[in-house]
C-alpha cells in the first residue's frame, strides 16, 4: 500500500495512480490501461471524460461557478422539474452527496409528522448490511458496528431489523415510527436484492401505518439496474427517495426528491445547504439526464446487462471454487466469492480489470452505463482468466 503520511489513514489506498479515463477505460501514468468495471463506486454512469459531459462542465465553467441557494437559479429549477417528471416526485431539494441526500430524507421525514401534530414519531427503522453515509445520522441508521465503534453515544431514533424480514419490520414499528428506510438492493451490504413482491409488502405496510417509504437510491438509482430507478421494477412509489452517484456521472452532487405531502414540513429556512445544487453541479446534471433519457438508453442497459448474465453464469459454472453465486439486476452486478473476494479482485487487477468489493463477501461489477457489448465480453474474458488463476492457485 502506499504511504500517504500526510492524509488520514482511513483508506488503504490501492498503489496505481490513475492519470486519466476514456470511456470504460482508465489509464495509469505508466501508460496501462485498466477496464474500469468499478466506475467510481457506480459513480461513473457514462464512463469517463464523455464528451456531452465535458462539454457541458467546459461551458459553464466559462459562466458562473457558484452562486448561492439565495438566488433563484435555472439550472437547478430545470433539473429539478426534469427529475420530478420523471418519477413520483412533486419537489426535489439538491445535496453535495448521499448522506446528505439521505439526511435531508430523513429530517424530511421526521418534519411531515411534526407538521402534522405527531412530533413523537421521530423513529426510521432500516435493515441489517445497509449502507446510507458516514455521517452521525447516516451511520446511526446504517447501523453497522464496524462504522459506528468510537464515535460516541449513536444519534437516537434509527432501529435496524433483520434483512428481508417484513415481520420484524411489522413488530418494530410503533406510535413512534416516522418512516422506513432501505435500499432496494443493497450495495455495500454485497449487492443483496429485495424481491418486488416483498418491495410490495412494505408499500403497503407503510400505508396501513401511516408512515412514510424513504428508498435509499444513492447506489441503484439513475438508470444502474435497467429503469430509471430500482423501485420501478417492483410498481410501486416511494414518499421520499435519496439519489446521488450515478446522476452527477462524477460531479459529486445528490437530491432528496419527495411527494408533495411528505415535504410538506420542509418550509422556508427549515433545512439548507451553501453548495447544494450550485451552477456547476447543476449543468452537469441536466447533462446526464439527457443520456440517461434519451430513447433506448435503459434498453441498452438492459441488453448489455443480459451479455453479462450469460457470461457470468458461465464462469460461475466453470469456477465453482470460486464463485458462489452471482447477483444483482442491470449493471449492478454482485459475484459472491468462495475464496477471499479480495484474491479474486486481486487476480482481477492482474487481467487489468476493476471492481468494488462488498460485504457478504461479494464482488461489485458496476460498469459505466455506457459500456458495449464488445466492452462487456472484454471484461468477461478477464474476469474468467481471473477466476482461472486464483482457481489453479487454490487447487
Ligand atoms: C454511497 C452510498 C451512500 C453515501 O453516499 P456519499 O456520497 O458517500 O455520502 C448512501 N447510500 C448508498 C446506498 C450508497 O451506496
Amino acid at each position: 500500500m502506499s504511504e500517504n503520511t500526510s492524509l488520514y489513514n482511513t483508506y488503504m489506498r490501492i498503489p496505481i495512480r490513475f492519470e486519466r479515463g476514456e470511456g470504460v477505460w482508465l489509464i495509469a501514468e505508466d501508460g496501462s490501461r485498466y477496464l474500469d468495471f468499478a466506475a467510481g463506486i457506480a459513480v461513473n454512469s457514462l464512463g469517463h471524460s464523455h464528451p456531452h459531459l465535458v462539454g457541458a462542465l467546459k461551458e459553464q465553467a466559462d459562466k458562473l461557478w457558484h452562486l448561492s441557494n439565495i438566488y433563484e437559479m435555472p439550472g437547478q429549477s430545470r433539473l429539478a422539474d426534469r427529475l420530478t417528471e420523471a418519477t413520483f416526485a412533486d419537489k426535489a431539494f439538491f445535496t453535495n452527496s448521499g448522506a446528505e441526500a439521505l439526511e435531508c430524507a430523513i429530517k424530511t421525514a421526521r418534519r411531515y409528522h411534526y407538521v402534522n401534530g405527531r412530533p413523537e414519531r421521530f423513529g426510521i427503522i432500516t435493515m441489517e448490511g445497509a449502507f446510507h453515509g458516514r455521517t452521525l445520522a447516516t451511520i446511526a441508521a446504517g447501523g453497522q458496528a464496524k462504522y459506528l465503534e468510537g464515535f460516541g453515544p449513536k444519534a437516537p431514533g434509527f432501529y435496524q431489523v433483520p434483512f428481508s424480514d417484513l415481520n420484524a419490520f411489522k413488530e418494530a414499528i410503533t406510535e413512534e415510527t416516522a418512516a422506513i428506510l432501505v435500499e432496494p438492493l443493497q450495495g455495500e451490504g454485497g449487492i443483496r436484492e429485495l424481491s418486488n413482491q416483498w418491495l410490495r409488502d412494505l408499500r403497503a405496510l407503510c400505508n396501513e401505518n401511516g408512515i412514510l417509504l424513504i428508498l435509499d437510491e444513492v447506489q441503484c438509482g439513475v438508470g444502474r439496474t435497467g429503469r430509471l430507478f430500482a423501485h420501478e421494477w417492483a410498481g410501486i412509489t416511494p414518499d421520499i427517495m435519496a439519489v446521488a452517484k450515478g446522476i452527477g456521472g462524477g460531479f459529486p452532487f445528490g437530491v432528496c426528491l419527495a411527494t408533495d405531502e411528505a415535504a410538506s414540513g420542509m418550509t422556508a429556512g427549515t433545512h439548507g445547504t451553501t453548495y447544494g445544487g450550485n451552477p456547476l453541479a447543476m449543468a452537469v446534471g441536466n447533462a446526464v439526464l439527457d443520456v440517461v433519457l434519451e430513447d433506448d438508453f435503459l434498453q441498452h442497459v438492459r441488453d448489455v446487462s443480459n451479455v453479462f448474465s450469460q457470461g457470468l453464469a458461465a464462469i460461475a459454472d466453470r469456477y465453482p471454487d470460486v464463485v458462489d453465486e452471482i447477483r444483482g439486476t442491470g449493471l449492478m452486478l454482485g459475484v459472491k466469492c468462495k475464496c477471499p473476494n479480495s484474491a479474486l479482485l486481486v487476480a482481477m487487477r492482474g487481467q487489468n480489470l476493476l471492481g468494488v468489493p462488498a460485504g457478504d463477501n461479494v464482488i461489485r461489477l458496476l460498469p459505466p452505463l455506457t459500456t458495449t457489448m464488445e466492452e462487456a465480453r472484454e471484461g468477461l474474458e478477464r474476469l474468467e482468466a481471473a477466476a482461472a488463476a486464483v482457481s489453479g492457485a487454490s487447487a
